[in-house]
């Protein structure tokens, strides 16, 4: 499809609309990407390279662990003030600032994620080797929040009269086990208007992710009375229960397809080698393509760990020393959901993509956008530009060779589903 062809249906169609075959596609009217306005935030950002490559460092030089991102989210306010917009800092702890003028109440939002993986002792100081530049949480998520500045400053900068009200949100709690809090809060606070989200994640120009990939984060906990590894031996043991629940629950099989996994990410428990433990603990990510597998895949967590704690208890050799109590608690959710093909936010992204010269592959992928997606709202998730890797990581490192197609694809699309003021006076 022509370029120009897209474009008019971006800014015709009404957002969620369905398929629209190509005999009835209005004739052609205009082009964003030639709104003088439109060009001048382009054009902003090969003049800005350097300074939003200084900005992505001191971003990330600030630490932001999970639960901890206040200082992060604070120095994002002043950025997006600094940029014109109308900032806020909501209750969760999102940033959202307005970029003013818009002529609708309908919202889009462009979003970036404030949260690393990594606890507050980790070292976040920048350092370059060559053109990359490597630190923990540089790509994952420096380059999206440099990104969501840059962008919010290009429109601000063109003078940028959006159709529908744009929101620039730097959200909590999408890393760990803040199971999405942040947009959880914001789809909350502004459903129904909101009508698309776009998420900034990471780096790179190769992918969009429309698909949502559902997930569970469990945590098993056996206790136990505990005792003296010597004069207590027969007790029955944590460790030992969940060892034996955790072998039965590996001999899991999941299904190719849909594709199902888990991982056994996180073991704790007992005190010292001589102490038979009070407690054991397993924290275990469960994902798949389908929510039926998931659910399946739960509850045969439960029952391996039960199926241990019994194992345990029946080959323990006093049993009059206590017996073992075990629990599984979810410590979250992401809900899954899927773009629909025929979505003006997909066009607007394909549009951007054609016009910037790059071709990306629909993914599927735990990200912020599941929220969204999950309450039928619109939603993509993307990279922001140039190349990362090693994300979550101690050796993440990101390289901005080609971080202005990034910001570009990101800005076209965005304004793709916002439209524009001034295209209905044309
Ligand atoms: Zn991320």
């Amino acid at each position: 499809m022509k370029r120009a062809a897209l474009w008019v249906i971006l800014l015709t169609m009404p957002v969620r609309s369905a398929s629209v075959p190509p005999s009835t596609r209005p004739a052609l009217r205009a082009q964003l990407a030639d709104n003088p306005e439109v060009r001048s935030a382009l054009d902003w950002f090969a003049r800005n390279l350097a300074a939003i490559n200084e900005q992505q460092i001191r971003l990330t030089e600030i630490p932001a662990p999970p639960f901890q991102e206040a200082q992060r989210a604070a120095a994002l306010k002043a950025v997006l003030a600094s940029a014109g917009l109308d900032v806020q800092i909501d209750s969760t702890g999102n940033v959202i600032g307005e970029l003013l003028r818009a002529t609708e109440k309908e919202i889009v939002v462009l979003s970036a994620h404030l949260a690393t993986v990594f606890p507050p002792s980790t070292e976040v100081k920048v350092r370059h080797e060559g053109n990359r530049l490597l630190a923990p949480g540089i790509s994952d998520n420096g380059t999206g929040l440099a990104a969501l500045a840059a962008i919010a400053r290009a429109c601000h900068e063109a003078h940028i009269k959006p159709r529908r009200t744009i929101l620039f949100v730097a959200d909590v709690g999408e890393e760990g086990e803040g199971n999405l809090r942040g947009m959880r809060a914001l789809v909350d606070a502004y459903r129904p208007k909101l009508k698309a989200v776009i998420v900034l994640d990471g780096s790179g120009t190769d992918h969009v992710t429309t698909k949502a990939l559902a997930s569970r984060r469990v945590e098993a906990t056996i206790t136990g009375p505990g005792g003296h590894s010597w004069s207590d031996f027969g007790m029955p043991n944590p460790i030992n229960a969940l060892v034996r629940a955790s072998v039965r629950f590996i001999n899991t099989r999941v299904p190719v397809a849909p594709r199902t996994t888990f991982n056994l990410g996180q073991i704790e428990g007992g005190t010292s080698v001589n102490s038979i433990p009070y407690e054991a603990k397993l924290k275990v990510d469960i994902r798949s393509e389908s929510e039926d597998e998931l659910v399946k895949l739960e509850s045969a967590l439960r029952e391996c760990i039960a199926a241990g704690v019994r194992d345990e208890m029946e080959s323990a050799r006093d049993r009059t020393k206590g017996k073992l109590e075990w629990k599984v608690e979810l410590l979250g959710s992401r809900p899954g959901g899927e773009l629909p093909p025929h979505s003006t936010l997909l066009a607007a992204l394909r549009a951007a993509d054609e016009y910037v010269g790059n071709q990306s592959r629909i993914e599927r992928s735990s990200t912020d956008a599941n929220v969204p997606l999950s309450n039928s709202i619109d939603a993509i998730s993307i990279g922001a530009g140039g190349a990362g890797g090693g994300a979550h990581s101690l050796n993440e490192w990101y390289d901005p060779a080609g971080r202005e197609m990034g910001l570009k694809r990101a800005l076209l699309t965005l304004l793709g589903v916002s439209g524009l003021a001034e295209e209905k006076a044309r």
